[in-house]
């Protein structure tokens, strides 16, 4: 790459012992991943890390891909809290009250293991 060296001689910041320079200079590999609602993040990888196949979509959470034609399907798993959501819907009498107990035993079961 042509100018490479006259773009380090003049970077601003690099001190005399030259610290500044590892790490800085270490190329990038610019990818880019698609979720399933299209939003595009561009992700800087450092050259010698492996680069993942998908990429959780910042803005909706979803896996994306870094094939824009054909990004990775959303998960069919629900979340925990629709499932909560679901308990207190059919809540219709002490029945509701059992199921939502014991989704809380679990829950505290989970977080203590
Ligand atoms: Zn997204």
């Amino acid at each position: 790459m042509a100018g490479g060296s006259a773009i380090r001689g003049s970077r601003v910041g690099a001190g005399p012992m030259g610290e500044s320079e590892r790490g800085e200079s270490a190329p990038r590999v610019r990818v880019v991943f698609w979720c399933a609602r299209r939003h595009d993040t561009a992700i800087a990888f450092a050259h010698d890390v492996e680069v993942p196949e998908t990429w959780d979509c910042p803005r909706c959470g979803l896996p994306a891909g870094q094939d824009e034609q054909n990004p990775p399907p959303p998960p069919r798993n629900e979340p925990y809290k629709t499932h909560l959501a679901y308990v207190r819907e059919r809540r219709t009498d002490a029945d509701g009250d059992a199921l939502l107990e014991e989704a809380l035993t679990k829950l505290r079961a989970r977080r203590g293991a």
